[in-house]
């Protein structure tokens, strides 16, 4: 049947009603009114005549010549990396008045919570004595605060609730909105491929972007790209770790199958509940493997779509789950653990599971096992000066990886890490030397939990 109106023809309406230019071809529309005269968006304007130097092939090697980059910005802190972490640390940075830049290679903020669709928000709290206490507090605590303002922005969130789950487009939304607030230098599409030494010091990144190779100057970097990408060019002391990568998916139409009827066909995990209704969210482990090497990175994903894909088609063929689709598979696979920065203090599960407490404590990790204090040196180079980690890539024990790891702690050490930053700029000295109690006073004035 033919539709009674097609798009064009609501977009002419629009147009008609002086709607065109402000909404719909902006927001809604994705190609111009057939006839319309588009030269003016077809903006001619004037090549790059930067100076090249490009590489050459020279007696079998690829020479990448020395050559000046141009300084695109200055900062006092740079964050690299817009994930849980990178996200905290750039608000808890610029909410103290310190120039913040951040830089993040996709479009978007969130890292693996949003383009990893890993939806699942803990440990948010720890068990004291039977009881659970909240560990995320400060900005990460306040993200999910604003995403419970928004209807379908997370459920399980609030009084009596722990370990929340967020729709990852409003979660998005909120943190472009408090980052944006908080006055934060952003640049999207921009990946951090060096570092620039002085010395010992870091002082700042060098990007890649559609533009070339430029350079971000600033006095704090902050590795919060995950796999430790800034603090490995810098030159400083980490391991590295294999880990389970996979790829997370999200199913439609899930509130429309016949789950006991998939149950007799051995059909069992249908996901995880999300904020929208009938969508659910499917986590993948994946085999143990180098996100290095772009060579597995590329088998992984052709893999595990397939995979998925096969899966779904499974499901929709059998009786009960006729209805359900693949809405989604996450625009990020699923690295876990790679670099692991060798910091001024490694923190060991013993010490965790005992909640050993610390001069230096910058945070709390929830656990059902109890309440564990992070110490600063965690996110303390050993050596490297200029430099502080943040989230999945900090300095601890093999066994304590999957704890933190994970989102909530992520928050957690991404907000001490952007107030640590921004009192080393202030007191004008080495992060490493930063006066304790004044990052703690700060951190607790900002809403965090210290225990
Ligand atoms: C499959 C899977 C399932 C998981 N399940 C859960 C779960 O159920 N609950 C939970 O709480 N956690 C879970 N996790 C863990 C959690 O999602 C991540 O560990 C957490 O998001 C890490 O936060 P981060 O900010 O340290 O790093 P990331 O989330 O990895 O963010 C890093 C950011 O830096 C950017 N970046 C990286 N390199 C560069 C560069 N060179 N230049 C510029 N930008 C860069 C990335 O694009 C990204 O935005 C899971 C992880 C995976 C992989």
């Amino acid at each position: 049947m033919k539709p009674l109106m097609t798009r064009r023809d609501v977009m002419r309406l629009m147009a008609a009603a002086g709607l065109g230019s402000a909404f719909a071809s902006r927001t809604v529309a994705d190609e111009a009114v057939a006839g319309a005269d588009v030269t003016a968006e077809l903006k001619l304007i004037a090549s790059s005549t930067a100076q090249r130097y490009p590489a050459v092939l020279s007696g079998g090697k690829v020479i990448q010549p020395q050559r000046p980059l141009p300084i695109f910005h200055e900062t006092d802190v740079l964050v690299v990396g817009g994930g849980p972490a990178g996200f905290a640390a750039a608000v808890a940075s610029a909410r103290t008045g310190v120039r913040t830049a951040l830089i993040e290679r996709y479009g978007y903020f969130g890292g693996l919570w949003t383009g990893g669709l890993v939806l699942y928000v803990e440990p948010t709290h720890a068990k004291i004595n039977n009881q659970w206490i909240k560990t995320t507090c400060g900005i990460g605590d306040e993200l999910l605060r604003r995403l419970a303002d928004i209807p379908g922005g997370i459920v399980h969130y609030g009084a009596g609730q722990r370990n929340p789950t967020s729709d990852p487009e409003a979660t998005k939304y909120v943190m472009d909105e408090m980052i944006t607030e908080a006055g934060v230098n952003l640049f999207l599409h921009c990946w951090g491929v060096d570092a620039i030494m002085d010395g010992s010091a870091i002082r700042g990144v060098v990007f890649e972007s559609k533009a070339g190779r430029q350079a971000i100057v600033a006095k704090v970097v902050i590795d919060a790209s995950g796999d430790g990408d800034v603090f490995a060019a810098a030159g400083a002391e980490h391991e590295q770790r294999l880990h389970a990568i996979g790829l997370v998916h999200r199913l439609g139409n899930v509130d429309r199958t016949d789950k006991q009827a998939l149950g007799k066909s051995g059909i069992k995990n249908l996901g995880a509940e999300t904020p929208l209704p009938g969508v659910t969210w499917i986590n993948l482990r994946g085999p143990s493997a180098n996100c290095l090497d772009v060579n597995e990175l590329t088998r992984l994903e052709l893999e595990h779509r397939r995979a998925i894909w096969k899966h779904v088609q499974r499901l929709r063929q059998t009786a009960g789950g006729e209805q359900a689709y693949l809405l989604q598979t996450a625009p990020q696979l699923g690295v876990r653990t790679s670099r692991l920065l060798a910091g001024a203090q490694k923190l060991m599960l013993a010490d965790a599971r005992a909640a050993r407490q610390f001069p230096d404590t910058i945070g709390v990790g929830g656990a059902d096992w109890g309440p564990w204090p992070i110490p600063y040196g965690t996110l303390v180079p050993a050596k490297l000066d200029g430099l502080l980690a943040a989230g999945r890539c900090i300095c601890v024990d093999a066994k304590l990886i999957e704890d933190m790891r994970l989102i909530a702690t992520c928050l957690v050490t991404g907000h001490a890490a952007g107030a640590a930053a921004a009192i080393a700029v202030q007191s004008k000295c080495r992060p490493r030397d930063i006066e304790i109690s004044r990052l703690q006073k700060l951190l607790k004035d900002q809403g965090a939990y210290l225990g």
